[in-house]
């Protein structure tokens, strides 16, 4: 499953940013909605994994891209077959969920609560559309539909959305088995598509940033929930409240500088990200860590990579 670079973002913020910045708790809430999200995708991606399909298939989960106006578009997931194309919006939303077409409006009644939500309808539709452009500009006719899917099976449809596409994710099956009923005949190659997908796909950046300042500083331990910050003495880093004992910390810390700050690190800015002053030990690590060394004198500075192996 590929996490948005967004996700790894807000997931990693949720580690490091200070206690008392006035977003904690809306950074918070955002990890949970987007969490419940990548959960809903797992969901879809066992019962589709369990699926026989009647021909050749491949799916994107979290498929990303911009279009030629430079917009961009995301979708949970992406069925490719070389009968029909399936854009599946998943959504995790719990009460009871109601539709005024004539209007757009889509909402849902909780708690005798009224909350609207963005209309998930016109958000694949927009994905069909400019899917049926693309392949057009691959000169192939293949027919695409969207659903969205219900992963919360608790979530009530009120009857106002008895026709539109959308079901609980348990009904997917037989949707798609409708759609190789509606469309027997191939109409293209699934490699030659799925090819073309891959090259348009384009992970998009996160959807905010923050400031170093609001962050922080230290080696934190993972056993700890990240609440400790360890100290480092002979080749390991030390919680001095669980007593953990870690040399992965420093790969991981990294890590989290590349997603919060940048995928470039100085050995001063190394010192106060790991809360290290002493500048023989930071070089120790920089070169444990055997990141790519660029620049000299006062502008070195190295690349952190995606992964370490
Ligand atoms: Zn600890």
């Amino acid at each position: 499953m590929q996490k948005s670079k967004h996700y790894l973002l807000i997931e990693t913020l949720m580690k490091r940013i200070r206690m008392d910045d006035s977003e904690t708790p809306t950074i918070q809430q955002e990890f949970y909605r987007l969490e419940a999200g990548l959960s809903g995708e797992q969901k879809l991606k066992r019962l589709l994994t369990d699926f026989y399909f009647k021909s050749d298939f491949h799916i994107f989960y979290n498929f990303e891209c911009k279009n030629s106006n430079g917009f961009t578009h995301q979708m949970d997931a992406l069925l490719l077959t070389p009968n029909f194309l399936l854009i599946i919006e998943v959504k995790q939303i719990s009460g009871t969920l109601f539709y005024k077409p004539s209007l757009h409006e889509f909402f849902r009644v909780q708690d005798q609560l009224n909350e609207n939500f963005p209309n998930p309808f016109d958000q694949a539709y927009r994905h069909q559309l400019f899917l049926e452009h693309q392949l057009k500009t691959w000169q192939l006719s293949i027919p695409v539909y969207h659903i969205v899917v219900l992963a919360n099976y608790r979530a009530k449809l009120d009857e106002s959305l008895n026709n539109f596409p959308i079901m609980h994710m348990s009904g997917i099956p037989r949707f798609i088995e409708k759609l190789y009923k509606q469309h027997p005949i191939p109409r293209a190659h699934l490699t030659f598509l799925q090819k073309q997908f891959e090259q348009l796909y384009e992970p998009l950046p996160p959807r905010r940033t923050i400031e170093k300042h609001r962050l922080r500083n230290g080696v934190l331990c993972k056993q700890c929930d990240y609440v400790n910050e360890m100290y480092y003495k002979q080749g390991y880093f030390i919680c001095p409240v669980c007593r953990a004992k870690s040399k992965e910390a420093l790969y991981e810390t990294l890590l989290q500088y590349r997603i919060l700050v940048s995928p470039r690190i100085s050995n001063k800015a190394f010192r106060e990200f790991f809360n290290i002053p002493c500048i023989h030990i930071a070089s120790k690590l920089l070169a444990k860590a055997a990141l790519e060394k660029h620049g000299t004198n006062k502008g070195t500075y190295y690349i952190i990579p995606e992964r370490f192996d």
